[in-house]
């Protein structure tokens, strides 16, 4: 038996509008082959649950597997196969009319960037990187005949009689010359780490030496020796599919070190789940998060039913959120469509609104539960709470429960406390409260120090952050102004009843200045005078800080 015919679409010339579209992801045809054929073994298992396959299951693993002399990619699994009749309907009809309706879709479109990596072309792919594709299938079914399919790339295709003996599917891929460097081991083992490495089926690209204890010489020493064994790409059952009731916080940091290998331990992790009105699963984790944010943003791992989709969650995670490391699954974000039409679905928006909300349930609990160890932690969770203060307004309102407000003498106070604290006596003549912030404590270490003799609090507000997070609390706390400690407006501000007078008129002030300047004659020195209280020194001298510790130093040393 064999039949020729003609794949039913329409446009001739599919073939270059979507390599030209797919020019920097060809690898993704791998993904694309192997969860095809994770899904055929995944059926096949399905139908064996259900009492409608009765034959012996066996080895289920996927082969991925190449040879370089024929130039050749193959991959198999011992999956539900397809009868001739099948590879029409499915390959020919379904597969290719997907791709079709792609083409349609984006031909005229020149936003390239935006479709990349976002959409699965499935089978069709295979001829981004082959001028000839073949299957080889024997299907589960009882009394099936093994049947062939090759098709060179044109809408042509040829089908056999084929000769595989045992179930399941071989997909051949004939390499085409401007794809050659897919035939190399190192190449295709970085595709299957990248796209395959969660997939639900166990995944072996030919075997790997591994040393392996081979018992101990007459000295009681170990032995080793070298052996060859699967080399299996995947971990079938990441983390994120368990129940989190089964995994203790060591589970949690392994699969951390899997996913960031060399990196240091997250603060705590939540654990996603839920099934409707969508469905969404992952681990996500709070990173310490070193100066370089930009570096440490895009982390978060995007999967579909455990194949890896893309690093670029911009649209799925909210802003504030990017910090965060991990990874979300889920077949309800639509990955086959542009960009802005991402931001857009209404999946987007509720996956979004959800793991917000999510986020700032975990922050209370840690809240609640310890309020020492979050002061503790403070300063790594106290920028994820204040990117999320300042880009979310949802994420504010409940932020303003758990934020911490900390002074210059490291104590810690919500935004209740510390309200109460300063209510008494920071207020101006408006009857505004006046918090009081340092901007570099070091630097402006004696206006606080003339400050607090006064009785006033002094915030420390002097991360990345801060200036922006300054202006979102003026805004959005009543009545409440932010005044930074090193201007004169301080006394002005919060003394309703006495007005301070300087000393010093301005002419005075300069000579003053000039007069400290010379008798101190210290670089590292910075002289301003300042309108001070009478009973105040009117005079401060501010130095950087090691300056400032060294002479401390050396004073306790008794020395110098
Ligand atoms: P999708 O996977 O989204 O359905 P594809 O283009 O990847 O689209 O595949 C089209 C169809 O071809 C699949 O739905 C399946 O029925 C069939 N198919 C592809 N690969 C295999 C395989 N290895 N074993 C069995 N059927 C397959
Ligand atoms: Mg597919």
């Amino acid at each position: 038996m064999q039949e020729k015919g003609n794949i039913s679409i329409h446009t001739e010339n599919i073939f270059p509008i979507i390599k030209k579209f797919l020019y920097s992801d060809h690898e993704i045809f791998l993904r694309e082959l192997v969860s095809n054929a994770v899904d055929a073994t995944q059926k096949l298992k399905q139908l064996s649950g259900l009492g409608e396959y009765t034959g012996e299951l066996g080895d289920l693993k996927v082969d991925v597997s190449f040879d370089e002399k024929a130039k050749t990619i193959t991959v198999s699994d011992r999956g539900i196969g397809m009868t001739a009749e099948e590879i029409k309907k499915y390959i020919n009809q379904i597969a290719f009319s997907g791709a079709t309706e792609f083409v349609e879709k984006y031909k005229d479109k020149g936003d390239e960037q935006q479709i990349i990596g976002h959409f699965g072309l499935g089978f069709y792919s295979a001829f981004m990187v082959a001028d000839k594709v073949e299957i080889n299938s024997l299907s589960h079914a009882e009394g099936a005949e093994p049947a062939r399919w090759i098709c060179d790339g044109s809408t042509e295709f040829e089908i056999s009689e084929g000769d595989r003996k045992e179930r399941g599917t071989d997909i051949i891929l004939h390499v085409n010359e401007e794809s050659l460097e897919f035939l190399n081991q190192g190449r295709l083992q970085g595709i299957l780490d990248k796209y395959c490495k969660f997939l639900p089926i166990e995944v072996r690209f030919g075997e790997k030496e591994v040393s392996e204890k081979d018992g101990e010489d007459k000295d009681g020493k170990p032995q080793y020796k070298t052996v060859k064994k699967d080399n299996i790409v995947n971990n079938p059952s990441p983390l994120w599919t368990k129940s989190p009731s089964d995994l203790t916080d060591e589970d949690y940091l392994a699969f951390y070190r899997e996913l960031y290998p060399m990196s240091e331990e997250p603060l705590f992790w939540i654990h996603l789940n839920v099934d409707y009105p969508f469905n969404l699963t992952g681990i996500l984790y709070f990173p310490k998060v070193k100066n370089d944010i930009e570096l440490q943003r895009n982390k978060i791992q995007l999967y579909s039913r455990q194949v890896f989709i893309t690093d670029e969650v911009k649209d799925v995670v909210p802003e504030f959120l990017m910090l965060l490391h991990g990874v979300i699954d889920s077949p309800d974000i639509p990955l086959n469509v542009s960009r802005s039409f991402l931001q857009a679905d209404s999946n987007v928006k509720k996956i979004n609104t959800y793991i917000t909300k999510k986020v700032a349930d975990k922050l209370n609990e840690l809240y609640k539960k310890d309020r020492k160890e979050y002061e503790q932690k403070w300063s790594d969770i106290g920028l994820f709470v204040k990117y999320g203060m300042l880009s979310d307004e949802k994420f504010y309102d409940k932020a303003k429960d758990f934020a911490l407000l900390e002074n210059v003498d490291g104590e810690f106070f919500n935004f209740e406390e510390y309200k109460t604290k300063t209510e008494a006596l920071q207020k101006d003549k408006d009857d505004n409260l006046v918090y009081l912030y340092s901007t570099n404590p070091a630097q402006q270490h004696a206006f606080i120090e003339s400050i607090k003799k006064k009785s006033y609090d002094v915030l420390k507000l002097d991360g990345p952050l801060d200036a922006h997070f300054i202006g979102t609390l003026e805004h959005k706390l009543e009545k409440t102004q932010l005044k930074r400690v090193d201007a004169e407006t301080v006394d002005k501000l919060i003394n309703k009843d006495e007005k301070i007078e300087s000393v010093l008129s301005d002419g005075d002030k300069e000579k003053a200045k000039e007069i400290f300047e010379k008798a101190i004659s210290d670089a590292n020195s910075t002289v301003s005078v300042e309108s001070l209280a009478s009973d105040e020194m009117p005079v401060i001298v501010t130095m950087p800080e090691f300056m400032r510790r060294m002479k401390d130093m050396q004073r306790q040393g008794g020395g110098g």
